[in-house]
C-alpha cells in the first residue's frame, strides 16, 4: 500500500509509547504530560450542567459565542491585549489542532518556518505536509539559552513563519524580554508571522509571569497566538484549544479548520467559558500547586543521583541522566519502566537528529501520593 511518506515514515508518538509501556508494567508514569487530581470541581459540574441541558448539533464554526467573549476577556485581563472576539478569536480541538490550521492555513510549499529545538513532537510533520521546510534552531542546555546568531542565520527571503512555544516543552524554559525582542525585530525585519503555541502561559513559577510575544510592538497585526484549555484546566483529554491574532492572519486560519474539525463540543466550549472567567484565586493556586510539586519532584530526583535542570513553566523537569552512569535517553526510559516501574521521556524525541541523549523529562503535575511513590522507586 502507498502512503503518504511524511506521515508512514514517523512511528508512534513518544507519549502513547511510553504511556502503553507504563500501563504494562504497572509503572508511575511521569511521562506523558498530563496532570493527576487537578481537574477542578466547578469546572467538571459545568459541564455536566452544559451537556444536560444541551444543545448537541454542532455550534458556530468559530466557536461559541461565550467562550470567544471569554477568551477576548482573558487576553485582556492577563495580557492586556484587545480583542474582536467575533473576528480574531476561534476555538478549536486542542492546540494541537490550532497548529495544524495555523501551518495548513499560513504555508505555501517553498515556504521556510523557523523552529527551536527541543520541539513539540507534531511541529515537523505538519509543517512538512503543508508543503513548508523547517529552519532548525538549538538551544543551549542546561539554560536553553537561545544562539541568537543562529536565529537571526536561519532567517532569510523564504521566511514566512517563526513558532515559539513558551513557557517551553520540554524544557520548561520561560523566554525573557531580550529574547522576545530580539526574536520581534527578525519577524518585522523578514515581514514574517510568529504561530506562539503558548499552552502553558498559566503554568509559570518562582514569581515569573509569562510574556506573551504578541504584546510586543508591532506584534499584534503578525501573531497568532494559541492556548489550551487541556493545560489551563488540567483537563487534556477535553480538547479545547484557541487561537486568536489579527482577523486578516486569522481567516486563512479559519479556512483549514472548516475542513479538519469545523467544531468542538459545545458542553465543553460552554464549561470552558465559565473556566476562563472564574477569579485570580484559581490562576493562582494552580501556580503555586504545581510550584510544590515541581520543588518535591526536584528535590527527589536530585537526591536519587540526577543533575535536576533548571524549570521556569510547563509541567515538566529535565534530569541530565549521566550522573546515574547513562548516555542513552531511549535506554534508560526503557530500562527505568521495567526495572524502577517510573516512566520518563527521552528528551531526544524532541529533537529532529543528532540530539543530545542525556536528558530525561518527568511530568510533576500528579498527586503528592503518586510523586512520593516515584521518589520511592527512584530512590531504592
Ligand atoms: N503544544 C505543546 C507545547 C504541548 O506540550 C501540547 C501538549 N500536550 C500541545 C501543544 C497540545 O495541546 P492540546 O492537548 O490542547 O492539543
Ligand atoms: N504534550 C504532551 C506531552 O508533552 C502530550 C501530548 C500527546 O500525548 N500527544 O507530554
Amino acid at each position: 500500500m502507498t502512503a503518504n511518506p511524511i506521515f508512514s515514515s514517523l512511528g508512534t508518538t513518544i507519549f502513547e509509547v511510553m504511556s502503553r509501556l507504563a500501563n504494562e508494567h504497572g509503572a508511575v508514569n511521569l511521562g506523558q504530560g498530563f496532570p493527576e487530581g487537578l481537574e477542578p470541581a466547578f469546572l467538571v459540574e459545568a459541564a455536566a450542567r452544559a451537556m444536560a441541558k444541551g444543545p448537541h448539533q454542532y455550534p458556530p464554526m468559530l466557536g461559541v459565542p461565550a467562550l470567544r467573549q471569554a477568551v477576548a476577556e482573558h487576553d485582556k485581563r492577563f495580557y492586556d491585549i484587545d480583542l474582536d472576539w467575533q473576528r480574531e478569536v476561534m476555538v478549536t480541538s486542542g492546540a494541537t489542532e490550532a497548529l495544524a490550521d495555523c501551518l495548513f492555513g499560513l504555508i505555501t510549499p517553498g515556504d521556510e518556518v523557523v523552529v527551536l529545538e527541543p520541539f513539540y513532537d507534531s511541529y515537523l510533520p505538519i509543517i512538512r505536509r503543508a508543503g513548508g521546510g523547517a529552519r532548525i534552531v538549538r538551544l543551549n542546555p542546561p539554560d536553553w539559552t537561545l544562539p541568537r546568531e543562529e536565529l537571526a542565520a536561519a532567517f532569510g527571503p523564504k521566511t514566512r513563519l517563526m513558532i515559539l512555544n513558551s513557557p517551553m516543552n520540554p524544557t520548561g524554559k520561560l523566554f525573557g524580554d531580550d529574547d522576545l525582542a530580539f526574536m520581534a525585530d527578525l519577524l518585522i525585519k523578514h515581514d514574517a508571522v510568529a504561530i506562539c503555541d503558548e499552552v502553558y502561559e498559566h503554568l509559570t513559577y518562582g514569581g515569573k509571569r509569562h510574556i506573551p510575544l504578541m504584546t510586543l510592538p508591532g506584534m499584534r497585526e503578525r501573531t497568532l497566538r494559541i492556548g489550551s484549555a487541556g493545560k489551563t484546566f488540567s483537563v487534556t483529554g477535553w480538547k479545547v484549544g484557541y487561537v486568536t491574532g489579527a482577523a486578516e492572519l486569522l481567516q486563512p486560519v479559519i479556512r483549514a479548520h472548516q475542513f479538519i474539525t469545523f467544531t468542538t463540543p459545545p458542553a465543553l466550549q460552554q464549561a470552558v467559558a465559565e473556566g476562563l472567567a472564574t477569579g485570580d484565586d484559581y490562576y493562582k493556586t494552580l501556580t503555586s500547586d504545581l510550584e510544590r510539586r515541581r520543588d518535591f519532584l526536584a528535590a527527589g530526583l536530585a537526591g536519587a543521583g540526577f543533575d535536576v535542570l533548571p524549570c521556569d513553566g510547563s509541567y515538566f523537569l529535565t534530569a541530565d541522566i549521566r550522573p546515574l552512569g547513562f548516555s542513552d535517553d531511549g535506554e534508560f526510559c526503557r530500562q527505568l519502566i521495567s526495572g524502577k516501574g517510573v516512566a520518563a521521556i527521552p528528551v531526544s524525541a524532541f529533537y529532529e537528529s543528532d540530539p543530545p541523549r542525556h536528558f530525561a523529562r518527568f511530568c510533576f503535575a500528579k498527586l503528592d501520593e503518586t510523586l512520593e511513590e516515584a521518589v520511592r522507586r527512584l530512590r531504592a
